[in-house]
């Protein structure tokens, strides 16, 4: 069995992975650390853990980490060189990456005697084209501060383009894929062949769609406009972090509570479905227009896989193009192609198993 962790700053998010039988093993979070009445720190945190699998020795440890930088572009057989050059991307990731580091020296401790294994976000989009790695910005500035799209959702996306190649029956490496990974946070990848060549969440991941609390792609003039106009720089970040998106549009960022209000028919609620919509049709067009040639669009996470709303609305006037929902199989359940049978491209839905796609990686390092 492996164990895999998801650390944050104030949570752990805990999953035993059977790599040989997805769905099965025990899962849990364990919430507040630091704050009162929680764990005082990650190690007592995973001391609850450590009591959870009464005694069970997982075979190995995978860690979830958001950030790899240039430095980590697959996954990582933890020694401390290795944490450290983790810890010294803290600045591309102030809000992830402090956890994950906090999470992987308890984990160490508790759990020391077996593989401890790191999974980054942003490795399946290491190879990114530089035409779409790079911003247009004056390049010493870029060079300075490792300022390029680096992208994320990266271990989801690779499981999922996975994935469909099975349930297309083609090989991974013939499929052009647009992949919308919609849950709290949402992101676009369009996948050529298996590998990342263009993705919608950039230098971080607040770049691109609509999503629950952030607002995705704007006018790169806006922060400076709104400092001069009197808000700090934490300020406008909490504002484009946790005050925009959905909730921002609609005071909701959870998706079913912003479609039951829009059914019911509230207008705010109504225009941050259509502007959350229309964002991810706008990408799905200019991805086609990067890969050429398109075989499949991809929905997956909390939205992605549960929303026919969203899914027939994001798609809704593209039958020019061959892409089509097809209403039945739209209102349907788990991993299933949606499109007609005749369709150019096949609309799929695809579910997401990051920590099955960790522990697979972990396994890889096993004796
Ligand atoms: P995730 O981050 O993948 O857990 O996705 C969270 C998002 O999925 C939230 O916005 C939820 O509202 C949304 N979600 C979960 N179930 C449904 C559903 N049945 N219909 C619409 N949205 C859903």
């Amino acid at each position: 069995m492996i164990l895999v962790l998801n650390s944050g700053s104030s949570t752990i998010k805990y999953r035993l992975v059977d790599p040989d039988d997805p769905g099965a093993g025990d899962k849990g979070v364990v919430e507040r650390i630091g704050e009162p009445g929680g764990p005082a720190d990650h190690t007592e945190a995973l001391r609850t853990v450590f009591d959870d699998l009464r005694g069970d020795r997982p075979d190995g440890v995978g860690h979830r980490v958001v950030h790899g930088g240039d430095r980590f572009v697959r996954p990582t057989l933890l020694d401390d060189a290795a944490v450290d050059a983790i810890r010294d991307l803290t600045p591309l990731a102030p809000l992830h990456n402090p956890g994950a580091v906090a999470g992987i020296e308890a984990a160490r401790r508790t759990f020391g005697d077996v593989p401890h294994v790191a999974v980054f976000d942003t490795a399946f989009h290491a190879d990114l084209p530089p035409a779409a790695a790079t911003y247009a910005i004056d390049r010493e500035v870029a060079a300075r501060y490792g300022i390029r799209r680096y992208g994320f959702h990266g271990i989801s996306v690779g499981y999922v383009a996975a994935r469909t190649a099975v349930l297309l029956d083609r090989p991974p490496g013939e499929l052009n894929l647009v992949v919308l990974h919609l849950g709290n946070g949402a992101s676009a990848t369009a996948v050529h062949g298996g590998r990342s060549v263009e993705t919608s969440m950039g230098f971080t991941p607040l770049e691109g769609l609509v999503m629950g609390t952030r607002s995705g792609d704007l006018d790169p003039a806006l922060p400076g406009f709104l400092q001069r106009a009197g808000m700090s720089p934490s300020e406008v970040d909490g504002l484009l972090q946790h005050r925009s998106g959905m909730a921002g549009l609609c005071g909701a960022g959870d998706m079913r509570t912003v479609d039951e209000r829009r059914v019911a028919g509230d207008a705010a609620a109504n225009l941050a479905f259509d502007v959350y919509c229309h964002r991810i049709r706008k990408y799905v067009g200019a991805y086609h227009a990067t890969l050429g040639r398109l075989d499949a669009v991809v929905f997956t996470a909390g939205i992605g896989e549960n929303s026919p709303a969203v899914r027939a609305a994001s798609l809704a006037g593209l039958d020019g193009w061959g892409i089509t929902v097809d209403p039945d199989r739209n209102n349907g359940k788990g991993m299933r192609v949606i499109s007609p049978p005749d369709a150019r491209v096949a609309v799929c839905v695809v579910p997401t198993d990051e920590e099955h796609a960790i522990a697979e990686a972990v396994t890889t390092f096993l004796p």
